[in-house]
């Protein structure tokens, strides 16, 4: 390990520290480090410090902090074309919708920006497909939703949120979403009227701490969905794009939902890009005027989705999930009994419920953070683990070598 140099700056972390928390909604409680560099798996803090990256920006850095080609293909954009608007049509959209659309075995693509406005645009196609194909009485359309959900921070989604943090205090909420526990397939089944439009959920709960649901729960929604003529519409914009070893987490169970929600590493960790993928029986019932985004789909974002599509095409992204996933997996449960209660992982995405008795979720990755490894807790006593698919066999061992400290 070797300190970079020449991209220091002169800042120091507290100054920085402060000047933030000063002019800032404290929406955040971010760990005391201010970073100014980052290339692969790692950091550099204002003070020439360096960090191994084991949150990967909650899956958005997927191929790591400026991988040159994506940085390439920004780079090339900016100099050509950033934005024109959805009123016109320009030459790096039609490419950029065919290959997602071909990734996912889809007719068409409706690019956004951010993952809440994926998981709007799906609630509002759901709704729409319900009265237009469905025959839904008008406003009538309801959709299931998993208890211990996170689809984003708007008024709608945090509405059908059971975390109180997210939901508490900002009511009130839109009506028309049924709640049931995640994994329970009777539950789901119960709560399906004539009324219910889609099921939207995560095929793996990232926010939640990394749950992964029951063995075939998956694909007996998928079952259950297509029998009563409910979409199925799963948020893979933390869980998909090559991070559990799989394209989508839903490749798992072999499950093809009606609409896929993306987001996060589409945008290559450089723009926020997000999409909702589907066929057009179901994307087709919108009309020109009926949605829209003025950043949706723009040139820059294109090009850079665009590679991001091309990089896991190749299914090597995928396969490094998978390879080093087994090494993340196997080093981890060695320490189950030695500090850690509970593994949960699939590919290289891991959360761990530490012993109470060692400290917070928050303190372990504050003792991490001192011994140069960042990673995020989530729900009081669950680290999460999502290093950028790029990290190399060496790092990973390195970086749970410094847990295996910290717990220890
Ligand atoms: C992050 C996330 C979102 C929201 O994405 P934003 O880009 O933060 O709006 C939605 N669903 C899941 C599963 C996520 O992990």
């Amino acid at each position: 390990m070797s300190i970079i140099t020449g991209t220091t700056s002169t800042t120091s972390t507290p100054s920085e520290v402060e000047r933030a928390e000063a002019r800032t909604a404290h929406n955040y409680h971010p760990l005391p480090v201010v970073l100014a560099h980052g290339e692969g798996a790692w950091m550099t803090d204002v003070e020439g410090r360096r960090y191994l990256d084991l949150l990967a920006g909650y899956s958005a850095l997927n191929f790591g902090h400026s991988h040159p080609r994506l940085v390439a293909a920004a780079h090339s954009q900016l100099d050509k074309l950033t934005l024109t608007s959805r009123a016109f049509i320009h030459d790096a959209f039609a490419d950029f919708c065919a290959a997602l659309g071909d990734l996912c075995g889809k007719e068409l693509v409706l690019p956004m920006n951010t993952g809440a406005e994926a998981v709007e645009t799906a609630i509002k196609v759901s709704r729409k497909w319900g009265y237009d194909v469905k025959g839904v009485p008008a406003d009538q359309a309801r959709i299931i939703v998993a208890g211990g959900n996170f689809h984003g921070r708007t008024t709608t989604i945090v509405g059908f949120s059971d975390d109180p943090d997210a939901r508490d205090g900002f009511g009130p909420f839109t009506p028309g979403f049924d709640m049931v526990p995640y994994g329970d397939l009777a539950a789901l089944e119960a709560a399906i009227t004539p009324h219910t439009v889609a099921v939207l959920i995560e095929p793996i709960q990232g926010e939640g701490g990394v749950i992964i649901p029951p063995e075939g729960y998956l694909r007996a929604v998928r079952e259950v969905c297509t029998r009563e003529d409910v979409l199925l519409a799963a948020d893979e914009i933390q869980a998909g794009l090559g991070r559990t070893g799989r394209t989508f987490a839903c490749d798992h169970e072999g499950v093809v939902p009606d609409l896929y929600v993306l987001g996060k590493a589409l945008g290559g960790g450089i723009i926020p890009v997000s999409a909702v993928v589907g066929n057009r029986d179901v994307l087709g019932v919108l009309k020109p005027g009926q949605h829209g985004s003025t950043f949706g789909g723009n040139p820059l974002a294109c090009a850079v989705g665009h590679e991001v599509v091309d990089m896991l095409a190749t299914g090597e992204f995928q396969a490094r999930a998978t390879d080093l996933g087994l090494v993340l997996r196997e080093r981890l449960d060695a320490l189950v009994g030695h500090g850690l209660i509970a593994v949960r992982s699939r590919g290289l995405w891991a959360g761990v419920d530490i012993d109470p008795t060692l400290g917070t979720g928050r303190q372990i990755c504050e003792r991490l953070m001192e011994r140069g490894v960042l990673a995020k807790d989530t729900h009081g006593s669950t680290v999460r683990f999502a290093p950028p698919l790029v990290i190399t066999d060496e790092d990973l061992h390195w970086g749970i070598d410094q847990l295996a400290a910290v717990l220890g």
